[in-house]
């Protein structure tokens, strides 16, 4: 396993999730977890990694 993938955290408020750079949603210059996140969860989607929404819906 030759992986050499940087991880970042996610913008998303209060998600601690971290993932490898190049899993990233980004929007407007900034990366995220997951598409719920990505969308500061609107919908109440919530995040598949946390199984929560992060804290950040309110
Ligand atoms: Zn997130
Ligand atoms: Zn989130
Ligand atoms: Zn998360």
């Amino acid at each position: 396993m030759a992986a050499n993938v940087e991880n970042i955290k996610c913008a998303c408020g209060n998600c601690q999730c971290v993932f490898p750079i190049d899993q990233a949603f980004v929007k407007n210059g900034k990366a995220y977890c997951c598409e719920a996140c990505t969308n500061s969860h609107t919908s109440g989607d919530i995040c598949p990694q946390c199984q929560s929404v992060c804290g950040c819906a309110n």
